[in-house]
């Protein structure tokens, strides 16, 4: 077992003063792997402090040395990228070959990313406007609050482009998922990143991190995770009128048009809502596919369901693991009972623990057909492998269905042409659209309309974030 007694503050591993800790549970073992601090809110004025110190030579520190430093946190993540990718998959249970490509390997691409675009920044003319002259400068320090699904890859979609920016922070990571934090920190003391301009403080959201976020140094928060998170924590942010980025839930439609090859949509569909259990923000939960064709939709969904293997997350060979906590698993299957209870009907899956997993917070991905969009399990986030497949009879009703949510974050079109899909993408009141099998783009701006969020990450449109702009006005 791990027992990490640090923060790291100041460029420094230093002692909490808290004698709490938050033991890190193996969702596929049950077992506690590790503990590490749950900090006081003096740690996090210290980790405020430290940062606000760095703050004045780190801004001022041309962008490409800035930029240096950034490249070797991404050299070094990569020499340890089989580490990374085990350590997720040990606090978090995503198995192993999907934990190399997307919990080690995306961060990795996104740290990368910030190289080429800080080059751009370094190089970008500053902007003439009349007699004026428009710099772009460093908003400040920052508090970062993350959660457990994606960890890394949603602590350096944060990191990165502020250190680009010339921003320095305290990142106050998930309680569940903590210890790929420690690698990144160890890393970034590895490299001599000047002290100060990251900080590392673990502990609770309610204490911890309030404290981050209230705090009068603290220029900006941006923080992902769920509604109401981020709420919260726009109102602890509101009196000192800190810049808000969150990057919340999600509740997203893959709109299934008459004209789409089946054959594709719907099990990729399928592989990409299991992913990580359903336990990612931009999870396609809702398939909205033509009522006269709900029969073949719901064939090929559970046939791919079947081909998709669950076990060990240890193992190469599995792509379903446990859900990360055992909290998360009741909430789960609270939500199928509901789907039960709501009329929707059940066609692979259900709420009782899967065959043979005694232990680890294991569940059975699950399908419903015939869920009408009103049901509780059609507008709430569960957060796990449930997908709900709802019937609808022509394309406006199936576009009026896909925006009927709180939520927009994400969201699919499968149609007989591009064009096609493309025009029906438009209509749709979400960040991100993939249209007929499109993928993820970790340079593409990404962030949620409505409740999912305010603001963006990755590229070039991540970086603004972290920037103020500034107006000098020369004599004419
Ligand atoms: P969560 O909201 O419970 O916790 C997220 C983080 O916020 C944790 O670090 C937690 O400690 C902290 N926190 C909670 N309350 C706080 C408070 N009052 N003050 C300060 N910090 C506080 O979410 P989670 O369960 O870790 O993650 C799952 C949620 O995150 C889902 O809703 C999911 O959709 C969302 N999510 C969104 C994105 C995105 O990019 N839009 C990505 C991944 C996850």
């Amino acid at each position: 077992m791990h027992v990490h007694n640090d923060l790291y503050i100041g460029g420094s591993w230093v002692p909490t003063t808290s004698t709490a800790v938050i033991e890190v549970v193996n969702p596929a073992t049950e077992q506690v792997i590790a503990t590490v601090p749950a900090a006081s809110t003096g740690d996090a004025d210290a980790a405020v402090r430290a940062a606000r110190a760095a703050f004045t030579s780190w801004s001022q520190l041309a962008v490409d040395e800035r930029v240096d430093y950034v490249e070797r946190i991404a050299a070094a993540m990569a020499e340890r990228a089989e580490e990374i990718a085990a350590t997720v998959s040990a606090e978090q249970g995503m198995p192993m070959a999907n934990a190399r490509r997307v919990q080690a390997g995306l961060p990795i691409t996104v740290m990368q990313s910030y190289v080429a675009i800080g080059r751009d920044h370094a190089r970008a003319e500053p902007e003439r406007v009349g007699h004026s002259v428009v710099v772009e400068e460093p908003i400040g320090v920052c508090t970062f609050i993350t959660p457990w699904n994606y960890p890394l890859h949603q602590i350096v979609g944060k990191v990165a482009p502020a250190l680009v920016a010339g921003c320095t922070m305290v990142l106050k990571p998930s309680s569940e998922t903590p210890l790929n934090a420690f690698v990144l920190a160890e890393i970034i003391d590895s490299v001599g990143l000047p002290a100060g301009v990251f900080n590392l403080v673990t502990g609770a959201g309610r204490t911890v991190g309030e404290a981050l976020c209230v705090h009068p140094d603290v220029d900006m928060i941006s923080i992902t995770g769920s509604t109401e998170a981020g709420a919260r924590i726009a109102e602890l942010g509101a009196p000192s009128i800190k810049r808000i980025c969150q990057e919340l839930g999600g509740k997203s439609a893959n709109v299934i048009l008459d004209g789409a090859d089946l054959t594709k949509a719907v099990p990729a569909g399928i592989a990409g809502m299991m992913l990580n259990c359903g336990q990612t923000c931009t999870a396609l939960t809702r398939m909205i596919v033509p009522r006269s064709r709900q029969d073949e939709v719901v064939d090929l969904a559970v046939t791919a369901l079947g081909a998709l293997s669950m076990g060990d997350p240890g193992s190469d060979d599995n792509f379903l693991g446990p859900l990360v906590s055992a909290s998360q698993k009741r909430t789960v299957q609270d939500y199928i009972r509901l789907g039960i209870e709501e009329g929707a009907r059940l066609v692979a899956g259900g709420p009782a623990d899967p065959e043979g997993y005694d232990v680890g917070y294991y569940v059975q991905p699950t399908i419903f057909a015939d869920v009408d969009n009103s049901m509780r399990i059609a507008q709430e986030e569960i957060f796990g492998p449930v997908l709900c497949i709802i019937p609808v009879d022509g394309e406006e009703e199936a576009i009026t269905v896909a925006n009927d949510s709180p939520y927009g974050l994400s969201g699919a079109v499968w149609a007989d042409t591009d064009d096609h899909a493309v025009a029906v993408a438009r209509r749709l009141q979400t960040g991100q659209v993939m249209v007929n099998g499109g993928r993820f783009n970790p340079l593409a701006p990404f962030g949620g309309y409505k409740t999912s969020g305010n603001g963006r990450e990755l590229g070039r449109a991540g970086l603004d974030e972290f920037l103020e702009t500034k107006a000098i006005q020369m004599p004419v």
